[in-house]
């Protein structure tokens, strides 16, 4: 395979120029100063949405880029040193204002970088409970924010598919249930680590 190190050219530990090594089959970026080890394997993303239930609702954010406006379910990235339920939970209370706290994972995507110069990126999408507050956009990620019935959401124009598709496996899969929060299991709780788990 190609060589894949959209012009990464210094080590981001010690600041040595890297040169490229075959590494598990392909020629990678790698750090040659001796003890360091680094080699760069490609930039990953997380991403996060959130169907967040209230009754027979769910809550809906109007973003806007230029002159283009559509509605989806609220979410955004995870830090690198943050637990993926805390960074949802967080998002939505960011963009709407509301208190929400996660259930179980409905489903995730994963994307491959089209090109060198972005990012892999797997966008896990959960259900949450809403706890407390009413919507309200934040005017920098989200212009609009409401709860909306089924009903609403499959008529109203500029919905993403994606958010629909989650959205519909909250309302289709309520009974189910998706991957849940373990939190008890001896000998997997080690500071940092978020484990999900089929009940
Ligand atoms: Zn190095």
């Amino acid at each position: 395979m190609a060589a894949y190190h959209r012009g990464v050219n210094f080590c981001p530990r010690c600041g040595t120029p890297l040169a490229p090594r075959l590494d598990g089959g392909r020629p990678r970026q790698a750090c040659p100063a001796e003890g360091c080890g680094f080699i760069h394997y490609g930039e990953h993303s997380i991403g996060t949405g959130a169907v967040v239930v209230r009754g027979e609702r769910v809550l809906l954010i109007e973003r806007r880029t230029g002159d283009r406006s559509w509605w989806q379910i609220p979410g955004g990235f995870v830090e690198a040193d943050e637990a993926i339920d805390t960074a949802v939970e967080r998002e939505v209370l960011e963009e709407t204002g509301i208190i929400a706290r996660v259930v179980d994972v409905l489903g995730f995507r994963h994307a491959t970088a089209p090109e060198p110069a972005r990012a892999s990126n797997i966008y896990v999408v959960f259900r949450l409970e809403a706890l407390a507050g009413e919507p309200r956009p934040d005017l920098e990620e989200s212009f609009d924010a409401c709860f909306v019935t089924r009903e609403e959401m499959e008529r109203r124009p500029g919905v993403s598919a994606m958010s629909l598709w989650a959205a519909r496996k909250a309302w289709d899969g309520a009974a189910a249930g998706g991957f849940a929060r373990e939190s008890d299991v001896p000998g997997l709780q080690r500071p940092g680590h978020t484990l999900y788990g089929r009940a």
